[in-house]
């Protein structure tokens, strides 16, 4: 069974969003669904675009919004 980090790095991990602010660098680095968004401040990051919609933990768990990195466990409104 592949871990929860494992299946977010597939899809937060091939993100533009998340290459281009190198959210790897600052924490929670990724999960941001579950921890939280990135402690990167809204205004120095880069929108482009989001990969948790084809997630499967995304689905399995019906959230809604995406971009968690940007707005945390709420997600997009
Ligand atoms: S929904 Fe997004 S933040 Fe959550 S595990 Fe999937 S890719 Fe990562
Ligand atoms: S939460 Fe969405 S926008 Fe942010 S890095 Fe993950 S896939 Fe990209």
């Amino acid at each position: 069974m592949p871990t929860l980090m494992g299946i977010c790095k597939d899809y937060c991990g091939t993100c533009p969003t998340f290459k281009e602010n190198n959210l790897r660098g600052t924490k929670p680095h990724a999960l941001f669904c579950a921890r939280g968004k990135t402690e990167i401040p809204e205004d120095k990051l880069v929108d482009k675009g989001c990969n948790c919609f084809d997630c499967p933990i995304y689905v399995k768990n019906e959230l809604e919004g995406g971009w968690f990195c940007f707005h945390g466990m709420e997600g997009k409104k």
